[in-house]
């Protein structure tokens, strides 16, 4: 079989076509600064088109049989797998990942097709005490509009297209203006296999997502990004009552006791902390070390910083990548500035950052003071302060001591008192002894403002659903 082909032209695909625009939107790498591609810029036109296609497609798609929409989804599970070894390269180039984890990506992406088409449906009866007989459907609820951002342009979109299709949704998707490439190309991939209409992929320039969370033909959104971003969807969203998920900007804490292994910890934090260039919503951003370990922590940390220069995503070996694009790049640096101005201590160095990559290498910041930016802000970005602590009871305080609520870890060598210490924290996910554990059977909700809704699992699958209950008089 001969791969697919990945240079362009991109194309958007709406009612099963490939659609090419008068506009384009030109496409940045961010290991060498300059434009490689461009993609379709979507105008208020494309979206209106892409909203009925999708509502047409809605007649048919919520009405065939679970088992024909499963089959088909795991056909699409196939297709990504055939092709993934074109696509992990094309999401390099765009988003600047490794190569390794652009593969893991697209695995990620069809794993979760496959997932949702193997998971059931639940449907419940329930006998009232006067005897009436209620059925409790979950219904699919039309048009959805899936909004993701640039970190994990696939895997996050996936997370959205699996159950809201598995549902009998049908969709419109967006990708970043950022990294729009690797969705498109997969939305022509899948165009080979559903029905025209039903997943309609569409790229453009910042006006075209709030056209998206305003428009009266849409009836869900799903969105990933910025808790600011996620603030203006709602607002929008408010005109036809839209339903939504919003899975937002994350401050995780971790939180390594005096009892943990300092130097096996560091390493799966740094990890934790660096993968992605650290723009994952689930990354280590604060880590509260205990003051028993913490020089031999910080001094590993530092050791593996070193080590790990960041380098292009496909060089051999490459682990970090460039940070994704320039505005994001500017933002870490002034970030940095901000840290070297307050006078703070930089146990390793961002290194020279005059481009025209967007490359930073792991900085890690000494115990900065609680209100300083490094600590307050999500940097997403290679930019990590280390906490000292020694009273735990203050060290839970500090962590829960922010507005978002995303994920969280604790490490110790009891695991009791881990998961004792880990009840504590105000924040959807919280991994003991580990981190990043993410599967689609496990439910991913942020709280307080990382978001409102869930991803993934049965609870996940259900928000792409109206509830209906059917009473019959027996
Ligand atoms: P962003 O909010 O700038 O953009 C996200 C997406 O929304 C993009 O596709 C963008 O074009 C679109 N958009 C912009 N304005 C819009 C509007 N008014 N209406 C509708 N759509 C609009 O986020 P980003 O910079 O791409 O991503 C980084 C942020 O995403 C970080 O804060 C990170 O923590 C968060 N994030 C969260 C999760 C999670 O699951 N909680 C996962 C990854 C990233």
């Amino acid at each position: 079989m001969i791969e697919m082909d990945i240079s362009g032209p991109y194309c958007a695909t709406i009612d099963g076509q490939r659609v090419e625009t008068p506009q384009s939107l030109p496409v940045i790498d961010p290991a060498t600064g300059e434009a490689f591609a461009q993609a379709p810029d979507c105008d208020a036109g494309h979206l209106d088109e892409a909203v009925a296609a999708a509502r047409r497609a809605f007649r048919h798609w919520k009405a065939i049989s679970s088992e024909e929409r499963d089959a088909l989804l795991h056909a699409a599970a196939a297709r990504i797998r055939e092709e993934s070894e074109p696509l992990a390269h094309l999401l390099t180039r765009e988003q600047g990942k490794p190569l390794d984890e652009a593969r893991h990506e697209i695995e990620t992406a069809a794993r979760w097709f496959a997932a949702y088409a193997d998971h059931a449906m639940p449907v419940e009866t329930r006998r009232e005490p006067d005897g009436r007989l209620a059925e409790i459907r979950h219904v699919p609820i039309g048009v959805v509009a899936a909004i993701a951002p640039w970190n994990f342009p696939v895997q996050l979109m996936a997370w959205k297209l699996a159950p809201a299709l598995k549902a009998g949704n049908t969709v419109v998707a967006k990708p970043s203006p950022h990294t729009p490439l690797t969705t498109l190309k997969i939305g022509e991939l899948l165009s080979g296999i559903l029905p025209a209409g039903v997943l309609n992929v569409i790229s453009g320039r910042d006006h075209l997502g709030p056209l998206m969370s305003g428009h009266p033909g849409i009836d869900k959104i799903s969105f990933t990004g910025s808790t600011a971003t996620g603030k203006a969807v709602m607002r929008s969203a408010a005109g036809n009552l839209k339903r939504v998920t919003l899975e937002l900007g994350g401050n995780d804490p971790a939180i390594v006791l005096a009892d943990a292994d300092a130097e096996a910890v560091a390493e799966r934090l740094f990890w934790g902390a660096f993968r992605n260039a650290g723009q994952v919503c689930i990354a280590a951003k604060r880590i509260y070390v205990h003051d028993a370990i913490y020089d031999r922590f910080a001094a590993r940390m530092v050791e593996l910083a070193r080590a790990h220069p960041p380098v292009r995503g496909d060089a051999p070996g490459a682990r970090i990548g460039p940070v994704q694009n320039r505005v994001q790049f500017d933002r870490v640096k002034a970030m940095i500035e901000e840290a070297r101005s307050s006078g703070l201590r930089f146990l390793s160095e961002p290194g020279e950052m005059a481009g025209p990559g967007n490359f930073i290498a792991p900085t890690i910041i000494d115990n900065p003071p609680d209100d300083a930016p490094v600590v307050r802000e999500e940097p997403f970005g290679p930019l990590l302060p280390l906490l000292r602590f020694s009273d735990l009871d203050d060290a839970i305080r500090r962590a829960n001591d922010s507005e978002f609520g995303l994920a969280s870890s604790v490490w110790s060598a009891d695991i009791e008192r881990a998961t004792a210490v880990g009840r504590q924290l105000e924040a959807g996910t919280v991994w003991l002894n580990t981190i990043h554990c993410m599967t689609p059977t496990l439910p991913f909700a942020g709280h307080k403002q990382s978001g409102i809704g869930i991803e993934n699992s049965t609870e996940g699958l259900l928000e792409y659903t109206n509830v209906q209950v059917l009473v019959r008089q027996p």
